[in-house]
């Protein structure tokens, strides 16, 4: 029987369900997951676990999963022995410094003998000596930004995404210490094994080609014959734009794909040179 890739992935929480989604967009046929430990894709070579989300880059390390998807924050706060092969793009938020509404913190240095709660002990403190300042770290796992209320601590650093949690605790966003979002992370010993390297490979490639369809979009347009040239040159398509005639004979069809960005950066000059009933359709996936 052939090798399973064993991944694993946070159980229940915020990167659940965009994980399952991006393995789904690379084409993977995965049954519901709920209350299962472990399923097996029903059209690859990978078994998926279900784990909590402290507990991946253990599992990772120990090579029981062969990979994983977590968030940056975790992987750098367990600082454990498991390379980051890829960001992910999902899972996007930033470990700030949350202060009391009325402080004012003008530089690291402000930080100078306060004391910070936080549940990222070694990542503050990581940044706390890059900058060189001493102040006093006190670990909480969970409810850290009650902390000052209580008078534990003067500062917290906790991950935020809207600040809204921050405002009820009346705190306020100060510095960031880390930009994180979900990476997929790798066993030091799948390379080891030819069998699993090869559905590795496979498994990145599909990544890879599903997070570029996921950035650009396909484009379509009417335009008259005569702007061709102008209109070629305003769209900075992947390769040369498919251009097909029409039963009307002044206009001709354009194709093309572009990334998403682009496309509302460069609407207003494909009107103004002749384009009409321009549409964009997303795209699944882009093999180059
Ligand atoms: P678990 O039960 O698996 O331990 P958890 O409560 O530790 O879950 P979640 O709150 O689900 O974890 O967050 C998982 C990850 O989602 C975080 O580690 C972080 O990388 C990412 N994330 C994205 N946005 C936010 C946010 N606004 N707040 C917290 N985490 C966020
Ligand atoms: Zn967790």
């Amino acid at each position: 029987m052939k090798k399973n890739l064993k991944l694993a992935i946070q159980k229940k929480g915020r990167l659940s369900e965009k994980s399952m989604q991006m393995l789904r967009n690379c084409g993977l046929d995965i049954e519901n997951f709920q209350e299962r430990l472990i399923v097996s894709a029903a059209n690859f070579n990978l078994d998926i676990l279900f784990l909590r989300d402290d507990d991946i880059p253990e599992y990772v390390q120990e090579n029981v999963a062969h990979i994983g998807i977590v968030g940056e924050n975790v992987v750098l706060e367990k600082g454990l022995d498991v390379k980051i092969v890829k960001k992910l793009g999902f899972g996007r938020c930033s470990l700030s410094l949350g202060i009391p509404e009325k402080s004012e913190i003008n530089s690291a240095g402000d930080l100078n003998d306060k004391t910070i709660a936080t549940s990222y002990p070694n990542i503050l403190k990581d940044y706390l000596n890059k900058n060189n300042v001493k102040a006093k770290v006190i670990e909480l796992s969970g409810s850290v930004e009650i902390a000052p209320s209580l008078g534990v601590a003067d500062y917290i650093c906790d991950l935020v995404s809207t600040g809204n949690t921050l405002k009820l605790n009346k705190l306020k966003k100060s510095f960031k210490v880390l930009d994180s979002q979900a990476v997929l992370i790798k066993s030091k010993y799948l390379d080891d094994d030819p069998e699993l390297k090869v559905l590795f490979d496979k498994l990145v490639d599909r990544i890879e080609s599903s997070l570029k369809a996921k950035k650009s979009k396909y484009i379509m347009m009417n335009i008259p014959k005569e702007s061709l040239n102008k209109i070629v040159e305003i769209i900075p398509s992947l390769k040369s734009p498919t251009i097909l005639p029409l039963s009307d004979e002044n206009l001709l069809a354009v194709h093309a794909v572009i990334s998403e960005d682009k496309f509302w950066e460069i609407n207003e000059d494909l009107k103004k040179a002749g384009a009409s009933g321009i549409l964009s359709l997303p795209i699944e996936n882009i093999i180059l």
